[in-house]
């Protein structure tokens, strides 16, 4: 219960423009799929939006999102971001 509070007061006072949702002076996009499962994910009207960050598809562009509370990003000996394999076989098991 305390934490739906904590989600909804997390974009308070954003409010629904014509080109989106602007909250503190920018426009939030929406989350996209590589967000499902994050805690950060706020729903707000028909859309979920993330209010750590203004523009998930970008944050997800080069790798996985360092907010996200989802997935665990490791660096293998190449440099390679990785997914940690149990949270993505336990994803997985859950279908998303
Ligand atoms: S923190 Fe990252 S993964 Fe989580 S909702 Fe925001 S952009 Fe998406």
């Amino acid at each position: 219960m305390a934490d739906d509070k904590k989600k909804a007061s997390a974009l308070a006072g954003a409010v629904m423009t014509a080109e989106g949702l602007s909250y503190k002076g920018m426009i939030m996009n929406p989350v996209v799929e590589n967000c499902t499962g994050c805690d950060r994910v706020v729903a707000l009207e028909d859309k979920s939006y993330c209010p750590t960050y203004a523009q998930p598809e970008k944050k997800w562009m080069r790798g996985i999102c360092n907010f996200a509370t989802h997935v665990k990003a490791t660096v293998d000996k190449e440099g390679k971001t990785k997914v940690n394999p149990l949270k993505a076989s336990k994803r997985a098991a859950k279908g998303r």
